[in-house]
């Protein structure tokens, strides 16, 4: 099976578009690329339903539209019969779970993804960065903490692009046993957009998902679109990946609850 666990719903030019119009346009494009189900996650930090957990302007500046038309344009794509899940990608905020989980618990999410992108008001993909702040190595180290908090915090099912925190400066030797132990509670998810970024690498390296395959951490798959026309883009790559790294099957979610089923 094939399955595209991380797009936000736009429209062609990245607008914001939460529409059924929206979903089903995603969803003919997925279809037409042989993608048996379609997972969306709009940025948390969008919606003002969430804005108290915010203190980076990038979020701030964002945070204005309502949870409310993006959930009910993905409920109203189930009911029509389309293959798609109701999902968001959820910046962790460390010491904030409880007041993370009370904002998000009114809507029927299929899953969560938590993603680290700012760390206090340093980015891990963005700039001024944390890497340029403290150095690549003080930079992993906390980058990779936060991320075990984030896995450890029972708020998700999976983690995107896990090692995004390589956006910036040399790629350095590391303890990715140490690292896959600490996300055992949460799947990793193997996604593609990084092969679209300056290093051009898929998330996560080999040595993580080798290492956690030994941990028999489960995966989901990404394309990480912006825009229906990167829907299920280069996962035939992704997918590849997950093998050459010794899985064999891909985790779906339904009302939070986990199954594996074979992959690709
Ligand atoms: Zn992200
Ligand atoms: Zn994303």
């Amino acid at each position: 099976m094939i399955v595209d666990y991380h797009m936000h719903l736009r429209a062609p030019d990245e607008s914001l578009d939460h529409t059924v119009e929206g979903v089903e346009r995603f969803v003919e494009l997925a279809a037409e690329r042989g993608i048996q189900e379609v997972g969306f996650t709009e940025h948390v930090y969008y919606f003002v339903e969430t804005r108290s957990l915010w203190t980076v302007p990038y979020h701030l500046e964002r945070c204005v539209r309502s949870i409310v038309p993006y959930v009910d344009a993905v409920v109203e794509g189930k009911r029509r019969g389309l293959p798609v899940k109701l999902g968001l990608e959820v910046d962790y905020v460390p010491g904030r779970e409880d007041e993370t989980a009370e904002l998000l618990a009114p809507y029927p999410w299929d899953y969560l993804i938590g993603s680290a992108h700012f760390v206090g008001q340093a980015g891990i993909d963005a700039e001024p960065s944390l890497v340029a702040e403290v150095g690549v190595e003080a930079a992993w180290h906390t980058y990779y903490a936060v991320l075990g908090q984030a896995a450890a915090s029972g708020l998700f099912e999976t983690l995107a692009h896990p090692d995004l925190v390589k956006m910036y400066g040399p790629e350095i030797e590391w303890d990715w046993g140490a690292v896959a132990n600490s996300l055992r509670d949460v799947c990793l998810e193997v996604s593609s957009a990084g092969l679209h970024k300056p290093h051009g690498k898929l998330y996560p390296s080999s040595d993580l998902l080798r290492e956690a395959r030994h941990r028999r951490v489960g995966i989901t798959l990404a394309s990480d679109a912006h825009i229906p026309q990167n829907v299920g883009r280069d996962l035939d790559q992704a997918i590849e990946h997950a093998r050459a790294a010794g899985y064999d099957t891909v985790t779906v979610f339904d009302q939070r609850q986990v199954a594996q089923v074979p992959l690709g």
